[in-house]
């Protein structure tokens, strides 16, 4: 099937009414766009899943802070496309801002999807306040325009699939969430449409977050239980120039802190390398 791209709501609630008329499955996978391999990665899991792959590419303007990189952040639909065909995807969602907030000047009027403090008082959610509020009123608009059956997200924004899953369970959303694994560079670093923000130089420093998640994992391997230590190890690993966010241990299915690791735990970091933030993680599977 050819690719479609649509930018109103309409069109693609006219699609999407069809397709169900013709009782097709639908696997949707929100983007911001500039896609990569991991992003094709969940494309392709959808497509394996279901009989018709509905991508969204919107910068979502609620997501981000004050300050932070939404003006700057690469739009590159053009490309996004050829990546798109290539991974079996039948339509791209690009909505404008205003199809999406039409009353977007006037914010405090909008109804928003707002997770639990608690979970997102920690990691992410601390430094970029509001930020998981945006996340879980984009999707939730999204999934009640697209309906999807399947709706596919990456383990690399680990404390947003875990909100995600959560805001399902909590809200009824009839959408199976298809978790989908951290792709990375041979490299080792995980891959991120901010990456394109890197010189070289910067990559190399870059490179030592995934090091250092690697360092903790082995350590982790060998036998050591005690969070204190591993988060040594990390910090260790880390090149002086990487400005360190956090380095979490959390719970995989509480999200609470953990500091002696009895049951799977999420190795999580955040961190700056010159103006570039970026995420990773490792899983520490018990
Ligand atoms: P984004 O465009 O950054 O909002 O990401 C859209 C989706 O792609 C999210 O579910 C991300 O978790 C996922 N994603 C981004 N980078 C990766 C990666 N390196 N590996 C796996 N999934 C990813």
């Amino acid at each position: 099937m050819s690719l479609t791209v649509v930018n109103e709501i309409s069109k693609v609630r006219e699609l999407v009414k069809q397709y169900k008329k013709e009782g097709k499955t639908i696997a949707l996978v929100p983007t911001m766009g500039c896609l990569h391999d991991g992003h094709k990665s969940l494309m392709e899991k959808a497509h394996s899943i279901a009989d018709i792959t509905i991508i969204s590419v919107f910068v979502n303007p609620i997501q981000f802070c004050p300050g932070e990189d939404y003006d700057k952040y690469p739009r590159t639909l053009d490309a996004d496309k050829i990546v798109a065909q290539h991974a079996g995807v039948d339509v791209i969602f690009a909505p404008s801002v205003n199809e999406m907030y039409p009353n977007l000047q006037k914010f405090s009027d909008l109804t928003m999807v707002v997770p639990p403090y608690e979970l997102t008082d920690i990691m992410c959610g601390k430094s970029r306040l509001g930020h998981f509020d945006g996340v879980e009123t984009v999707v939730s608009k999204l999934f009640n325009i697209v309906q999807p059956d399947y709706a596919c997200f990456g383990m690399k924004d680990i404390q947003q699939l875990f909100l995600i899953k959560k805001m399902v369970r909590d809200l009824n959303f009839p959408v199976e969430i298809v978790p989908c694994p951290l792709v990375r560079e041979a490299s080792g670093l995980a891959l991120s449409s901010r990456n394109k923000y890197l010189s070289d130089s910067q990559k190399t420093i870059a490179l030592t977050i995934s090091k250092s998640l690697f360092a903790i994992r082995d350590m982790f391997k060998a036998g050591i239980k005690d969070t204190k230590k591993l988060f040594d190890t990390g910090l260790t690993n880390l090149d002086k120039n990487v400005e360190l966010e956090y380095l979490e241990f959390v719970d995989k299915d509480s999200f609470k802190q953990v500091a002696e690791i009895k049951s799977t735990t999420i190795c999580a970091m955040a961190a700056r390398v010159g103006n570039v933030r970026l995420i990773d993680n490792v899983v520490l599977e018990v």
